[in-house]
C-alpha cells in the first residue's frame, strides 16, 4: 500500500507562513491499496486536493471515519467525486451510535449550512454501520481491525493490513485519560505491537497540560513511549495543534530522535507532513518521499 498524507492539523485548518513546511489542512489519509483502489481514512480539509486526483478515476472510493468532529468531515462537500454522476462512495462509520455519526457527515450538507443538498448529488453515496471487516475483505482483499478511542464522543482507530504489512491510524486518542478509557494502555500495546506504520495524535506538549487533560488527545511524550513499547516500524506524529509552528515541529521532531536513540529503540518517528508518501512492503524500512498533493481539478482538464 502507499500512504499519502493530505491533511495532518487537528482541530482547525491553519493556513499561513508558520505552517507551509507541515501544512494547516485537517486530517486525511490516503491509501492506495495493492489492487489500485483507494481508501480514505477521514474527510478533513485535506480531502479537498486528493478529490481532484481520484475524480480522474471511476473505480469505488471508500471513506473510512474515525469520528464526527467537525476536523475530520468538513472536506466531504469538497470532494470532486461526491459530484460525478453514478461514483460510488463507500462510507463506514463503525461507531455503535453510527447513525448519528453518519448523520453529521451528511447533514453539514443541508442546503443551509452548505448550498448543495446531500440528497441532490448526482453520486450514489453508500453509508455503512456494520460489517467493515468483511465487506473491505471480500470487495478489496484487506483485513481491518477496528479499536475504540479514548476520545470525547467516541470514536475507532483503524489497523489496516493489505499484502502482509499492516499500517494502524489512531488519531483523536488521550493515552492516559483522566476518566475511564475505552482503551487501556497495554490494549493499545497489543493492538499496535509490530505494525509498520503507525499514524498516532500527538496533538500536545507537557506545557499544554494540565489544562488540556481530559480533551481527548495525546501527549508527544507518551505517544513515542508507546511506540518504542509495541515494537512499531514508523511512527507517524499526527494532528498536530493548530498553534504548533513548522519551528516547534522541527524541534519535536529532534527531541523523538534522541529519545528514540536513548531507548536503542528500533523505531523510526516523523511528524506529519502533506505531501509525505510511504510505500509499505516487506521489508518496510520507513523511508518515505514528498509527492506534490496539488493536482489539477478535473472539471479544468481539456477534453
Ligand atoms: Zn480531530
Ligand atoms: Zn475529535
Amino acid at each position: 500500500m502507499i500512504v499519502t498524507f493530505y491533511g495532518v492539523r487537528g482541530s482547525a485548518a491553519t493556513p499561513g507562513p508558520l505552517t507551509v513546511k507541515y501544512g494547516g489542512n485537517t486530517s486525511c489519509v490516503h491509501i492506495q491499496l495493492d489492487n489500485g483502489n483507494d481508501l480514505i481514512l477521514d474527510a478533513g480539509s485535506g480531502i479537498r486536493l486528493l478529490g481532484h486526483k481520484l475524480a480522474k478515476k471511476s473505480s469505488p472510493v471508500n471513506i473510512l471515519l474515525s469520528h464526527c468532529h467537525w476536523d475530520h468531515i468538513q472536506g466531504y462537500p469538497f470532494f470532486d467525486p461526491i459530484y460525478q454522476p453514478d461514483r460510488v462512495i463507500n462510507v463506514y462509520v463503525s461507531v455503535e451510535s453510527g447513525r448519528m455519526l453518519l448523520n453529521s457527515l451528511m447533514v453539514q450538507m443541508d442546503g443551509t449550512h452548505f448550498p448543495v443538498r446531500a440528497e441532490d448529488l448526482p453520486s450514489f453515496a453508500m453509508p455503512k454501520f456494520k460489517g467493515i471487516e468483511s465487506e473491505l475483505y471480500e470487495r478489496e482483499g484487506i483485513q481491518v481491525v477496528r479499536q475504540p478511542l479514548n476520545h470525547p464522543g467516541g470514536g475507532v482507530a483503524y489497523r489496516i493490513e493489505d499484502n502482509g504489512v499492516r499500517c494502524a491510524y489512531v488519531t483523536d486518542n488521550e493515552l492516559d485519560p483522566p476518566h475511564k478509557p475505552a482503551t487501556r494502555y497495554d490494549q493499545w500495546v497489543n493492538f499496535l505491537h509490530g505494525v509498520d506504520l503507525l499514524i498516532h495524535d500527538a496533538q500536545y506538549t507537557q506545557d499544554d497540560m494540565p489544562h488540556r487533560h481530559g480533551w481527548g488527545h495525546s501527549l508527544i511524550s507518551q505517544v513515542r513511549h508507546l511506540a518504542a513499547d509495541a515494537e512499531v516500524g514508523t511512527l507517524v506524529m499526527f494532528h498536530h495543534d493548530p498553534d504548533r509552528t513548522d519551528a516547534e515541529l522541527d524541534e519535536i521532531q529532534i527531541e523523538n530522535d534522541k529519545y528514540l536513540k536513548s531507548m536503542r529503540a528500533p523505531t523510526r518517528c516523523v511528524c506529519a507532513a502533506e505531501g509525505m508518501q510511504f510505500t509499505l512492503t516487506k521489508p518496510f524500512l520507513g523511508g518515505f518521499t514528498k509527492t506534490d498533493i496539488g493536482s489539477e481539478p478535473v472539471w479544468k482538464l481539456k477534453a
